[in-house]
């Protein structure tokens, strides 16, 4: 058994769980402690080292799922974005970065990367030449989003792999939207590999935390730095992260099961002008999608005809809720232009494809006839008079 490479359901439920040799039990007993020996010990452990039980062992769960060699946890995803970037872009420094990604990374650099001397450049679109056309003498990091936030568009990741190995570049990326159950950046040489496990980690809407996996090296850089910041993640937290773990497999594939249902049913619907998901023959990256992707995930957006009232539509709803937040095993639906790109004007939402009917939906494990009874009964409820 040991020499033969588990199965991603088996890694999701046993790797990186912490022994309970004394008592024998099923679960990974919780080490709360923030205060360990120091003599004759190996590992000087203490939290903010990231290196409690809880956390040392959980990180493997994590380097396991995204096949590489070592991983980290975050107080949130920010916390593993931003240890990442700084990590690997020093004052002088340059980086290029998808235009399409999660707003509040979009924010970090905006903020704050002038202040710390740091150059960077946002893509004109996310073809491969788009990205080559910013790269610099002085650049040093590539980071990418894929699938992308709210029109699921994605990136070529073999290729972004090939361009940063070529020009040597750090290649990262946010794998939030996809998991590793959809899809192992790692394995198709992108090198860090970055999660707000916020989402479909955590799974249940309950736990904020952020993860991190790469190459052994690459992970001791991020932690030299990281340890300085401060942002680990307390172990009772880490202890309800390893439980939601165990089922991110059969979670995921769930959710992404009812998606594909869903996606279909929003395809054909008259109040519907155009659905994004990737798994659709209609999206424009659905070739892409079949070759770098194990399914199509469970995140979709779509586009309600100017007939109905968005907003009157997702108070009608009874069982899908409005959130800011996704990933969820309830569905859950959010209005890009009041909600995560409220901040952009009009105008530029509109230059991203981003209009006032565009809803995104995070698709749950609820029974398919029940979501689509839900849609049905608040589309009577919100056509405009
Ligand atoms: C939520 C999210 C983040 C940020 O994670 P937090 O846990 O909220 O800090 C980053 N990227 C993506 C794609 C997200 O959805």
């Amino acid at each position: 058994m040991s020499k033969q490479k588990k199965g991603q359901n088996t890694i999701c439920t046993h790797t990186g769980g912490v022994d309970d040799p004394i008592f024998r039990g099923a679960v990974s007993p919780i080490y709360l402690s923030t205060s360990y020996d120091f003599l004759d010990q190996e590992t000087k452990r203490y939290p903010r080292y990231f290196n409690t039980p809880n956390q040392e062992h959980l990180s493997k769960k994590i380097a396991a799922l995204e096949d590489a060699e070592a991983g980290m946890l975050f107080s949130s995803g920010l916390a593993a974005v931003s240890a990442v970037m700084l990590s690997f872009l020093k004052s002088g420094d340059h980086a290029v970065i998808q235009n399409d990604i999660y707003g509040g990374t979009r924010n970090f650099i905006e903020s704050h990367f002038e202040s710390y001397g740091i150059q960077y450049s946002f893509t004109k679109d996310l073809t491969i030449n788009a990205f080559k056309d910013c790269i610099q003498k002085n650049t040093k990091l590539i980071y990418v989003e894929t699938p992308s936030n709210p029109l699921l568009k994605l990136v070529d990741l073999f290729a972004i792999a090939k361009l940063a190995k070529t020009h040597n570049i750090i290649s990262a990326i946010d794998n939030t939207f996809a998991t590793p159950i959809v899809q192992k950046p790692h394995t198709l040489g992108i090198d860090i590999i970055i999660h707000s496990a916020t989402k479909y980690f955590g799974g249940h809407s309950d736990i904020s935390a952020g993860a991190i996996a790469s190459s052994q090296k690459h992970i001791d850089k991020i932690w030299d730095l990281a340890k300085d910041f401060g942002g680990n993640l307390s172990d009772f937290s880490v202890w309800m992260l390893e439980r939601s773990m165990k089922t991110l497999g059969i979670r995921v594939k769930a959710q992404q099961k009812n998606a594909k249902k869903l996606a279909r049913f929003l395809e054909q619907h008259p109040a519907v002008n155009k659905v994004y998901y990737p798994g659709l023959k209609s999206h424009e990256d659905h070739q892409l999608a079949k070759i770098q992707m194990k399914g199509f995930g469970a995140m979709l957006s779509f586009e309600l005809s100017k007939s109905y009232d968005t907003v009157l539509f997702l108070k009608s709803l009874q069982l899908i809720k409005p959130s800011m937040s996704l990933a969820g095993v309830e569905s859950t639906m959010i209005l890009p232009a009041l909600a995560s790109h409220a901040l952009l004007s009009k105008s530029e939402r509109l230059a991203q494809g981003i209009t006032d009917q565009l809803i995104r939906f995070s698709v749950g494990i609820e029974s398919k006839k029940d979501l689509i009874y839900d849609i049905e009964h608040a589309l009577n409820l919100s056509q405009k008079k």
